[in-house]
């Protein structure tokens, strides 16, 4: 019976300084949960016309496919600011598939055991916050964002200690590469300018081949991962996603949003919302986002310093004007994120003025970042007499006038805005309901909020409750490394 999977293996290539070759550790009773069956076929792979036996075997890394070649990969990362090393802990990458179009993913099992980098850890995950990154990168995906994916979650029939005794899981992680800025950080440390060197090209060969001629490719690499970067935080910004955890070791070279452990999105508008409960100082605070990017990408760059030129001073100097240019690109990617919002087509020199007055309206008056997109799209919505606020309509007033620029119709205005501001986001309180059922092995909530998130800018009959944050007034905590 064939799946699929086609091989081809190349980071497991590289010399032991990069990886630890193992295989994930059988567990005793494994049992599918879940199988992302349109992400299969994306992959090109099939999985119908195997039982569910076999399938609990295959996502639990029980029955290793033909081909895979499995390791866990080195790398280091500063944690909350603070350089440590690293390593998938708790991870292993099974191999390299590429599809019929010659798309090459990292098939990654988290969860799957201990490996030389678990350090104090046990190397397995909890079914809660797998089947949360399972929500979670699938609804960013279907918002449009770069990440990371999930094709399925399997109970390993083994209890893991944490607080309390909790299920043990498997997520099997889909990724254009799993090659993070904490990659590079490991192999500088090293001090061994060949092993650098090897890095560089691998990666250049994998994700960015247009600068693979070019005179100086480390520093056209910073300048890619710059622009790249920039695009994620700003889309991130735009859907009010949290990421949580930005250490250098999660953010990933490809540009993908990648470790969905705290994250979590915005309800009530307010720039210093922070989800995590480890995360005291809110250094990931929802406007910290842009500048902690620019902080990890510095990092980055410092790797490639003894590549940049030979002449470390010169190196440096080059290195900080590209890093140095973050600003310029981030505020005119934002500006234009925030046009896109609000269907305004073209400039407007006042835009920055209309923009900023309204977050700090939201701000004031603690309104929700999502519905307030939906309502000035005309999306029926409950609670809406906070838009009959006076400053509110006043700058209505401005905004239908500014509308109307640059050629602008309202049509044209609200199907920009449709296709860039989502009525569907993971609302908190949705998703730990899901998981509490699933907890409890009710996949229905789990499902359904599954489907809502697969359309998040359409339209939804009898979805709406998906529509609104929670009306308790606890604040949401999440938790890290679970
Ligand atoms: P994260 O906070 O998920 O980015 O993880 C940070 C580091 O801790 C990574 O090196 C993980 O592999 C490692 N880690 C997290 N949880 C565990 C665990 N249960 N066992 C071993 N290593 C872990
Ligand atoms: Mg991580």
């Amino acid at each position: 019976m064939t799946i699929g999977w086609y091989f081809n293996n190349t980071y497991s290539k590289l010399s032991e300084t990069f990886k630890e070759n193992i295989k994930p550790v059988p567990v005793t009773n494994p049992d599918l949960v879940i199988l992302n069956k349109t992400l299969a076929s994306e992959l090109d792979l099939d999985f119908s016309k195997i039982n569910k036996e076999e399938l609990s075997k295959i996502f639990s890394g029980n029955l290793l496919p033909p081909g895979s070649n499995s390791i866990a990969q080195a790398y280091a990362g500063h944690q909350f600011g603070h350089f440590t090393m690293l390593g998938d802990g708790r991870a292993v990458l099974i191999g390299e598939h590429t599809t019929r179009s010659n798309k090459k993913y990292d098939i990654q099992f988290k969860g799957s055991g201990k490996t030389a980098f678990s350090r104090n850890g046990d190397g397995r995950a909890a079914l809660g916050p797998m089947l949360r990154e399972y929500i979670i990168s699938e609804a960013m995906h279907a918002l449009r964002i770069p990440s990371t994916r999930s094709l399925a979650v399997a109970k390993t029939g083994e209890n893991i200690q944490r607080e309390k005794l909790l299920q043990g899981a498997i997520l099997t992680r889909i990724a254009s590469s799993h090659i993070r800025v904490g990659t590079f950080q490991y192999i500088a440390a090293r001090q061994k300018e060949d092993e650098l060197m090897t890095l560089l090209d691998y990666t250049i060969d994998r994700h960015y081949p247009e600068i693979k001629d070019s005179n100086n490719k480390p520093l056209d690499l910073i300048n890619l991962l710059i622009e790249r970067q920039c695009n994620l935080v700003v889309n991130w910004m735009r859907v009010g996603f949290i990421h949580g955890v930005m250490n250098t070791d999660n953010m990933a070279i490809s540009g993908e949003t990648i470790d969905y452990g705290p994250c979590a999105f915005m309800d009530t508008y307010d720039p210093k919302t922070v989800f995590s409960s480890i995360d005291q100082t809110g250094r990931y605070a929802y406007c910290n986002q842009p500048v902690i990017t620019k902080w990890n990408l510095a990092r980055f760059a410092e790797c490639l310093i003894p590549l940049i030129n030979k002449d470390q001073e010169k190196a440096i100097k080059i290195a900080t004007e590209s890093i140095n240019s973050f600003e310029k690109i981030y505020e005119e990617k934002w500006m234009n994120m925030m046009r896109d919002k609000l269907g305004l087509f073209g400039l407007d020199d006042k835009d920055k003025f209309l923009i900023l007055d309204l977050l700090t309206w939201m701000h004031e008056k603690k309104a929700d970042y999502t519905n307030t997109f939906c309502h000035l799209m005309n999306i029926d919505l409950k609670k809406v007499e906070l838009y009959n606020d006076k400053d509110f309509i006043n700058w209505k007033k401005r905004w239908e006038d500014r509308l109307l620029k640059n050629n602008g119709t309202l049509e044209k205005s609200i199907e920009l805005m449709r296709n860039n501001n989502p009525l569907f986001i993971p609302r908190n309180h949705k998703v730990e309901e899901a998981l509490e059922a699933a907890e409890q092995n009710d996949l229905k909530p789990f499902n359904k909020i599954l489907e809502v998130l697969e359309k998040p800018y359409d339209k939804q009959e009898e979805k709406e409750d998906y529509q609104y944050p929670s009306i308790s007034d606890e604040k949401y905590q999440t938790f890290c490394g679970t």
